[in-house]
């Protein structure tokens, strides 16, 4: 078993990070197998090296460790444009100059009906889809053809398996949904040549993960994540969704939330086991 907790160094590392972190740890522990570590910064306009730095302090603290030297996604950007290639080769991709204002005036228009919302937010409306790869253009993001993609594809279902609700549950997604329940989602960014999703399923593949343990936010995403490794030929790991952790109001705790901060309690002297307690392992 390979197991990782891959946190974005964009702010605190909060308890939600850290029942995740500690999730991820203690099932690896159990099995015998490996806890990796990476660190996804490929939003480098919010990515910052004392945050990474935090995060290695916090995790060391909380009395988890992982092998050197850590995967950071920004050194790996070579693997995500290969990626990429491989897709546009396939012909999937298509350069996409919309702002987000154009997409939701578009799909807000009223000969589309109510607008439609998947895992990435809005259902992209198609207004560039058809357009050439060969087009683009310098500021161009690249949107996965989702129709196309089904087709391409020629299966009908793809299986994964969630061990989240707290037995081995076998997930089957209806391909044919995709275009109308996920679109056309964005697989590089215009100010990035790449996307979380095209990057967590080439290095989850690269680092061999065998379970994706993360929060039941990401859920959603994982059809993504399992479609794409269809289409590179990856193998599909199993994936463990937990509980998130919330605040008195029962929001989700954000990186804002400073005020979870494990940095915050580490301050004013809790011990890795208070923290163990405060998420309720
Ligand atoms: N980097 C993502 C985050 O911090 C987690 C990605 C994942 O576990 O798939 O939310």
């Amino acid at each position: 078993m390979i197991t990782r907790f891959a946190p974005s160094p964009t702010g605190p590392l909060h308890l939600g990070h850290a029942f995740s972190a500690l999730c991820a740890f203690d099932m690896v522990q159990a099995a015998g197998g490996t806890f990796l570590l990476r660190i996804e910064d490929i939003d480098q306009s919010r990515a910052k090296p004392e945050w990474e730095q935090q995060i290695y302090d916090d995790l060391a603290w909380l009395g988890l460790s992982w092998p050197l030297p850590v995967l950071r996604q920004s050194d790996n950007l070579a693997t995500y444009k290969d990626g990429l290639n491989r897709l546009a080769d396939l012909g999937l991709l298509y350069p996409c100059s919309c702002t987000r204002q154009d997409i939701k005036q578009a799909a807000s228009a009223p000969q589309e009906g109510a607008p439609m919302f998947g895992p990435d937010g809005l259902i992209y409306p198609g207004t560039c889809r058809g357009r050439e790869f060969s087009e683009r253009k310098e500021n161009d993001a690249l949107r996965l053809d989702m129709t196309k993609t089904v087709t391409f594809l020629e299966q009908g279902e793809l299986v994964y398996y969630e061990t989240g609700g707290g037995t081995r549950q076998e997930i089957r997604l209806d391909t044919a949904r995709l275009p109308e329940t996920v679109g056309d989602i964005v697989l590089a960014r215009r100010d990035m040549g790449t996307s979380y999703h095209l990057s967590v399923v080439l290095d989850d593949a690269a680092q061999e993960i065998t379970h994706v343990v993360r929060g039941a936010d990401l859920a959603e995403a994982t059809q993504i994540h399992v479609l794409l490794q269809h289409l590179l030929g990856l193998p599909t790991p199993e994936y463990h969704h937990h509980r998130l952790i919330r605040d008195d109001a029962g929001k989700r705790l954000a990186k804002r939330d400073d005020a979870r901060a494990i940095a915050k309690y580490r301050a004013e002297g809790a011990t890795p086991a208070d923290i163990r307690t405060m998420v309720g392992l």
